[in-house]
This record gives C-alpha cells, structure tokens and sequence, in this order.
C-alpha cells in the first residue's frame, strides 16, 4: 500500500490548536475577558483589535464532522424545526450545544464551548451564518452584529467596497457599546497587516503544491488551514506557516513527494468531505494520485487585506467581499482554469455537497462548461461536509476508481 507521508510540522500544529482552545476555555472563565464568536471569514481582526477573544463555530462544527459526529446532533436540530437539507455545520453545532456536548473534550479537556458577549457574522459566504448564529442570539440573550455583503459579484465595485466599510463602521460602534472601550485604529491595522503576512505565507505553502511530485495534498491543507482560520490576525500564525513553508521547501529540494511515486493530479472543487478526510486520503494515496489543490483551503487566502495603507477597514473590506464563494459564475470559472493552470492539473473532483449549494458548483453547468474549455476531465462526488447518511462510500470509491483510470487512458 502506498501511504502519505505525514508532516512533521503536525506536532507543532497540535500544540497551537491546543493552546488556542485551552486558551479560550481560561478566557470564558475570566469575567473582564470579552469573547465574540465569528463566522470563519467574519471581520476577526476588528475583534482582535478591541480585545476579544475570537471563536469560530465552523471551525468546531468540522471538528464534529471529523469526529464523524455530526449525525448524532444533526437530529436534534431537527427536532428544532430545522430541516436537514440546510447546512449540516449548523444542524451539527446546535444539536451537540443542546446535547451539551462538544469535541473538544476529547481532544483538549475541554467540558464546553466559550460563552459569547457578541455574536459577528458575515453573509460573504452563505445566509445560513446568520441563521445559525441567530439561533444562539436568541438562545442565550446576547447582541449580534453582521455585515450584509453584496453577492455574485463579477468585478468588485467602489460602491461594493464602500458599502462593507461603512458597515464595518457600524459594527465598531457597537462592539464598542460591549467593551465600553473605543477601538485602537493603530491596533486595527496592525492585525491587518498580521493576517495578510498570514494570508501571504498560507499562500507559499499552499503554491508548494505546484512542484512535481507536490510535497503537499489537500488532506494535509484541510489540517493546517487552522491557523489561517481561527489564529489569522496573530503572529503564532505567521510563524507557523513560515515554519511549515521551510518543511515543504525541504521536501521539494530532496524530491520528496506527499504521495510517493505521483502520476495523478487532482483539484478538488468544494468542502471537504470532514469525516472521510483520512479514507479519501488514503485511497487516493493507493491511486498514486495526489489531490494538490483546491479552492477550500484557498479561501483564506486574502490577497487585499493590503490594498489600502491609509484605512485597512478598505483592505478588509475588499478581502472579505471577493471571496470566491461570493462571487458570480464567469469570475468563478476565470478563477479555476487559472488554478488548474497552475498546478498542472489531470482531472477535477466536484464535491456536491448536499446541504451547502453555497459552496458546491455543480448545479449550474460549470463541470462541463470548464471540461469543454480545458480538455481537463471532472468527477462529481455526491456527498457533504458533516452528514454522512448522504454519502455512499462504495460508490465514491468505485466511482473514484474509475475516473482515476480513465485518467490513466488519456
Ligand atoms: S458556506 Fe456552506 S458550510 Fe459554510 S456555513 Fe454556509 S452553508 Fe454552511
């Protein structure tokens, strides 16, 4: 059997994660500490500028969906009125909360999440942020505060940047009624330019992957996105990604590849499939086939928090509003036949995630219309992030199979 090669950097990961939930935990018990809880790419660096504590409930509902989970909570929320054809991030998050349950005890001693002073949302990548922390707001009596990005956008706009800013206004002027403090404008654009050198390094790592063999897989970035997630804005993220772009720059000088004897690269175009990161991983490994790139882990990375020097609440704005998720068809398709450029790409997997269209690309023709446009053949895998009663797994795996051969006739 042919096995990834693991990273060494992992440990290093591990004892950020730990210490970044650990950390939180120590917050949530002291009464002058503010903790808000964020959409994972909500405006984080205004909450770090004012002193919160940041927490991203995507970020510990992958973790239910890793855990393989989610379908334990997933009915519960059920039981709520929630229908389990919305987002299985929030169906699982709420159902482990009224469970009274979490994974991070298990993976850090942790018995629950951080009680919110602020719940801050943007809908840049779906409605169901809102709803989901909505419910929470109603749950247990605490403020919420959002930007309502414009969507589908083809080229961002003056109009588009302007209007997130002065939301971005707004939302300080009531951050400051919680922390009865006025936000540092020093302090705000030195967490800007923290999370674009993360944002920048995070990119060097996941560019490593365009060597052949790739010293990288999208398995590993779905691991090491964490800090670019829930640590962007601090410095501990910066250095570990510089530390882990020294690993893969190792790698690529001694020629050794994340899946040894490489013949097959993948992109793959969607969410992750959480709770079968490892067997996907794995049989792609056996295929000699290396998933390199993706637009998941690419998310975060925002290539705008420096394109203003004289007010970072512009770069914010245009590095949170033209996200790929947000954006419409054409830019979409624009975005990925440059990727697969890149990264010397032979075939995309399509991941149609059942309950988030949002990030699943598969409805609206774009396999067919990027396949006639690049000869790059597709597969489109029905499953989904968290739920695991929609995904077959003989299927994918058969189906799996059979588009990395036919890969091997082209
Ligand atoms: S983008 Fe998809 S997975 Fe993420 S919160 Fe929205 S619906 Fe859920």
């Amino acid at each position: 059997m042919t096995k990834r090669i693991p990273l060494r950097s992992s440990k290093k990961l591990k004892e950020i994660a730990t210490r970044y939930y650990r950390d939180l935990d120590s917050a949530a018990k002291d009464p002058n500490q503010k903790m808000a809880w964020c959409s994972s790419v909500g405006p984080a660096e205004i909450l770090l500028a004012m002193g919160f504590k940041v927490y991203y409930p995507e970020n510990h509902t992958a973790m239910i969906g890793a855990s393989r989970l989610a379908n334990e909570y997933i009915p519960v929320s059920i039981a709520q009125g929630y229908s389990p054809e919305i987002c299985s991030y929030l169906t699982s998050d709420i159902g482990a909360f009224l469970k009274k349950e979490t994974p991070l005890t298990k993976a850090y001693g942790i018995s629950e999440v951080p009680n919110p002073d602020v719940l801050v949302f943007n809908t840049n990548q779906c409605r169901d942020v809102q709803d989901w922390f909505k419910w929470y707001a109603l749950k247990l009596d605490v403020p919420i505060v959002g930007i309502h990005s414009p969507s589908f956008i083809d080229e961002l706009s003056r109009s588009h940047i302007d209007s997130v800013v002065e939301q971005m206004k707004d939302m300080i002027i009531k951050l400051e009624q919680i922390t009865n403090q006025s936000m540092d404008k020093s302090e705000l654009a030195k967490r800007v330019r923290i999370s674009f050198e993360c944002s920048q390094t995070w990119q060097q790592v996941l560019e490593t992957a365009a060597t052949i063999p790739s010293p990288l897989t999208f398995f590993d970035g779905c691991i090491h996105m964490l800090p670019a997630v829930v640590l962007r804005g601090e410095q501990i993220a910066v250095d570990y990604y510089e530390l882990l772009r020294e690993e893969l720059d190792e790698r690529i000088d001694e020629g050794i590849a994340a899946v040894p004897d490489e013949k097959y690269r993948i992109y793959w175009e969607g969410m992750p499939i959480w709770g079968k990161l490892r067997d996907l991983s794995e049989q792609f490994s056996e295929l000699k086939t290396c998933v390199v790139a993706s637009t998941y882990c690419s998310s975060w990375i925002f290539t705008d928090f420096g394109a203003s020097s004289n007010d970072p609440l512009v770069g914010m704005a245009k590095a949170y509003t033209e996200l790929f998720i947000n954006r419409s068809e054409s830019s979409k398709e624009e975005y990925l036949k440059k990727k697969l450029e890149e990264f010397k790409i032979d075939g995309i997997i399509f991941h149609n995630a059942r309950t988030c269209p949002n990030n699943s690309n598969t409805s609206y023709g774009m396999p067919k219309r990027i396949e006639d446009q690049t000869n790059i053949p597709n597969l489109v895998i029905d499953a989904d992030l968290n739920d695991l009663n929609v995904y077959s797994e003989e299927q994918t795996k058969t189906n799996i199979e059979a588009f990395i051969e036919q890969l091997s006739g082209i």
